[in-house]
Formats: C-alpha cells, structure tokens, sequence
C-alpha cells in the first residue's frame, strides 16, 4: 500500500503507523488472516483508503480465542500479583500518554474527528480510564460471611470471569477499548478485542503498546474484521463474557445469543436522549450545551442530545440561538486545527442521515437550518436542527447518529417529562435549571442511565455509565463496570 495518499500534515510515527501494514496481533505475534483476506479502512475526510488492513475469519477467531483462553488459564495474568498487573496497566497507560499526539492523529486520520479533541477527550481519557481501573487489582476482595452454622466458615471469592470478546463501535475507537479492556485487565480477564471495521488503527497501536508495556502475549489479543468477525466470536463456545458497543439492533441480536449460550453479557446501545430546558434556566449555557450535546463528534455519540425540550416562551429565541450557532460551525478534515465538526465516518453513514433529514421534511418537520451534505470529497454534512410539534416523527423517535437536533416546544414539567421518557431508549437525559428542586424532582423522574444537570455528557471513570431500557444491559466504569468482569464463588469449609 502506497503511503502517497495519506494527508501531509501526519506526524512521522502516525504516518509510518497508518502505513501498516496492519496485521492480527494474536498471542503476542502479529499474522496475516489465514486466508489472506484484507479490507480497506478509510478517511472520512476524503474517501481515499489509508491502508489495507487483515480481515480476521473464523480460523483466526478461534486462533485468538484459544490464545486468550491459554493466557487466561496458565495465571499468567490472573495469577500474578495484583500489584504486578497494576503496575503493568499504569504502564499502558503512560506509554498511551507519552503517545498522544500519534494517536490522536492516527484517530483523526482513521474516524475524521477534529485532532484537538481526539487528543483532549479521546486518549486522555483513554489514559485516564486504564489509570482507574490499575488501582482495582489490589482492592478485588470477597468477605467473610456470618452464616448460622458455627461450624461452617463460608467466604466469598471475586475471581475473574474469563476470556472476553469485546467489540467496539467507530465513533471512539481508542477509548471505547480503554473503557472495555481496562476493568477486563484489572480484574484478571484476557481479552479478544475486535474494533470496527471503519477505524481498526489506533486498537491495533493499542495492543502493540501493551506488549511494549509488558503486558504477557495472549493477554489482548486485537483481531480486525467486521460484523462477521464480530459474530464468530460471539459464537465462539470458549468465550465467556461478551462485551459491546454498538447499534441497538446488533446489541439485540448479541444479547439473545448470549442468552440462548448463558454467557455474561453486557451492552451498550442507542439512545434518543432528551435535553430539556426549562424557563429559569440560564439560556446561554443551555444552548451552548444543546449546541455540544446534539453536535460534538458530529453527532455520532449514543448519547448525544438529539431531542431538545424548551418551554413554548423560550422556544423561538433558543432555536434562533442554536441557529446562529451552527451557521459559524467550521467544518472540515479532523487534521485541520482549525476544525471543529468533522465528517460523518462513512458514505453509509451519510446515506443514513441524510435519508433522516428527508424524513423529517417529508413528515412536516420544519427544517430551520443545515439539511445538506458538502459537494466534493469526505462525508460532511451540516449541523442541522428541525422545529417539530410531533413526538411521532421518525426523526424524534429513531437514532439518526448524525448531526441532527429536533427542538420541540412543551408547556408544563409533567408533560415534558412524561414526553422525555416516551421513547424505547434510556441512555441519558439533560435538565437545564437553577432550580435545585425541579432539578431533583426531573433527575429522578427521567428513566435514564445518566442524568445531567446544566451540563451534557459528564463522565468519570469511576462513574457508572450504561442505559435503562433499549439503551443497554449493565454498566460500565466504577465499581458495578468491575463487577462486570467477576464471578462471585461462595466457599463452605466444614471445620468440624
Ligand atoms: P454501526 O451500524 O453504527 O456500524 P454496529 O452495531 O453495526 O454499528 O457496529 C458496532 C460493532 O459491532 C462493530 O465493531 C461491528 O463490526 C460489530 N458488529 C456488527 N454486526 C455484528 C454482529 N452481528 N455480531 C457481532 N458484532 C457485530
Ligand atoms: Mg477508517
């Protein structure tokens, strides 16, 4: 593959990385698929192909699974000590950090998002997320019970569920893997990690780094494919827990799959989260806010504030705000500093949203600004915002995954709240107020994973975050995203 076409404006080592060539890296050596296959990843900027890339099939999902079983089941990850598997994430994590420019520009080159935030928000909280969970390992502990019987000593053991697959979507491609093998590691999983098809680079960085960092061959394991990748290690019989990000409709099928095998499963879906306005608000940090929770990575979060509620006074002047706000977005390539919105990740992503936009005119929405693509190369689309009346829309019910806001009045907090929640979805919610008591009141009626108050799109890594409803099954981060990753064993000792 012909380094040519990768933009100028590359760093030498992200270059030299993008060039690939991009193998599997399984048991700690890097191979070609068994048959050969590759496929292309692709800049979204341009439409031009950046590298080849291997296409794993189900010979090389079982060659990863069994290298991640032999690595599981030898100790040595889980049966080393836990101080010593710390110390190997913190590593991880300082040589991510010591190569945050690389990485955010093998991002920006790889999902088209601006440079300045793959490496603000991406990796640092790549970095910050193996941080966190690196202080678990020595703070894993079971309990000794009180049962009735004094002969009986019964004590609980926390010990690691197993060999993971863990799939991730394109949107954050490094940090998704930050949030799915960072609590895997510390609580002694090994991991078979499969990035999405669209930006397989910086998860291949990423494993590379973690054998620099000393984490021993077989422990992650990063096999690049697309959904039939994804499937075969679903269907593998010698994983033990799934874990997901992705569409809703994936989510589903992966659950009923593992259902039907009793693997540990967890998901994290869609979302057509509610942002809501209410009169007292301070209007230009709620619109600043709808502003970034509906168009930040270009809409393509699965919580991103796609339906803006604000009370029917209020209505006209944060539309118009919100209008004069995305009419100064600059959009272009992620590597140009001066971006601000990206494109979308792909041509199918483009169709997608577009197709939305359509909908929403066709069903009576008003479109008050944005709606187009840009002529020419990459896959860029306005921000837009629709003014609608109906809840029924498709474009007010459906996950667009693009930058595409629908601003709908309301008259009284019980009506909107019941309208926030009328939707299959529960990822996350917004309330804009200085009202500490309707603040409290609405957080608690909102039936979502997150509830944000004045703010959009909080998170910690020792925050749980995952979805009620259609959004999810589980939670990750903090200690409920460990638990995930643990099996409880209760001990009987009979002393006689
Ligand atoms: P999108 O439609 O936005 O690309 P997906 O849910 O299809 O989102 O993709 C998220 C991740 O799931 C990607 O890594 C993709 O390759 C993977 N994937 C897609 N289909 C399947 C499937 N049937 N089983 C397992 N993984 C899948
Ligand atoms: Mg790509």
């Amino acid at each position: 593959m012909s380094t040519a076409t990768l933009p100028e404006v590359l760093s030498e080592s992200a270059r030299s990385f993008a060039a690939g060539p991009h193998r599997l890296l399984i048991g700690g050596e890097r191979s070609d698929a068994a048959d050969g296959r590759t496929f292309d990843t692709v800049d979204p900027s341009t439409g031009r192909t950046i590298a080849a890339v291997a296409y794993a099939g189900t010979e090389d999902v079982d060659r990863a699974v069994r290298a991640a079983r032999e690595a599981f089941d030898d100790g040595r990850w889980s049966g080393i000590a836990a101080a010593a598997r710390t110390r190997a994430m913190l590593a991880l994590a300082d040589a991510l950090e010591a190569r945050a420019d690389e990485l955010a520009e093998l991002e920006s080159l790889d999902n088209g998002k601006p440079v300045k935030l793959a490496k603000r928000v991406d990796v640092h909280l790549a970095v910050e997320h193996l941080r966190y969970f690196a202080g678990w390992p020595t703070k894993i502990t079971g309990a000794t019970l009180p049962v009735a019987q004094p002969s009986m000593h019964c004590y609980t053991r926390k010990e690691p569920v197993g060999v993971c697959g863990q799939i991730i979507p394109w949107n954050f491609p490094l940090l998704m893997a930050a949030w799915k093998i960072a609590p895997a590691l510390a609580a002694g999983c090994t991991v078979v990690l499969k990035p999405a098809e669209q930006t397989p680079l910086t998860a291949l960085r990423l494993g590379e780094l973690a054998l620099e960092a000393g984490l021993p061959e077989g422990v992650l394991n990063v096999i690049t494919g697309d959904g039939e990748t994804g499937a075969a290690l679903v269907d593998h019989p010698d994983v033990d827990k799934i874990a997901f990000t992705g569409s809703t409709a994936v989510g589903r099928e992966i659950g009923a799959k593992a259902g039907r095998a009793l693997k540990r499963v967890t998901l994290e879906l869609g979302g057509k989260s509610p942002n809501i306005i209410l009169p007292d608000a301070d209007l230009d940090v709620a619109v600043k806010g709808a502003y970034q929770a509906i168009y930040y990575n270009t809409g393509q979060a699965c919580n991103a504030g796609s339906r803006l509620f604000v009370q029917r006074d209020q209505y006209d002047d944060v539309v118009g705000a919100l209008v004069e706000a995305a009419g100064k977005a600059r959009i272009g390539p992620g590597l140009d500093p001066s971006t601000q919105m990206g494109p979308l990740i792909s041509a199918e992503q483009e169709e997608r949203v577009l197709g939305y936009i359509e909908s929403g005119k066709s069903e009576g929405a008003e479109l008050v600004t944005g709606g187009s693509a840009r002529e020419g190369d990459g896959w860029f689309v306005e921000p837009t915002l629709f003014s609608a009346t109906r809840d029924d829309l498709t474009i007010a019910r459906e996950e667009i995954f693009g930058p595409v806001l629908v601003a709908l009045p309301y008259d009284s907090i019980e009506e909107v709240a019941r309208r926030a929640n009328d939707t299959e979805y529960g990822l996350a919610a917004g309330v804009w107020t200085r009202d500490l008591s309707k603040a409290h009141k609405l957080a608690a009626l909102l039936r979502a994973g997150d509830v944000w108050v004045n703010t959009w799109s909080a998170g910690d890594p020792s925050a749980p975050f995952g979805g009620f409803k259609a959004s999810g099954v589980g939670r990750e981060h903090g200690r409920e995203g460990l638990d995930a990753y643990l099996e409880n064993k209760t001990v009987w000792v009979n002393l006689g």
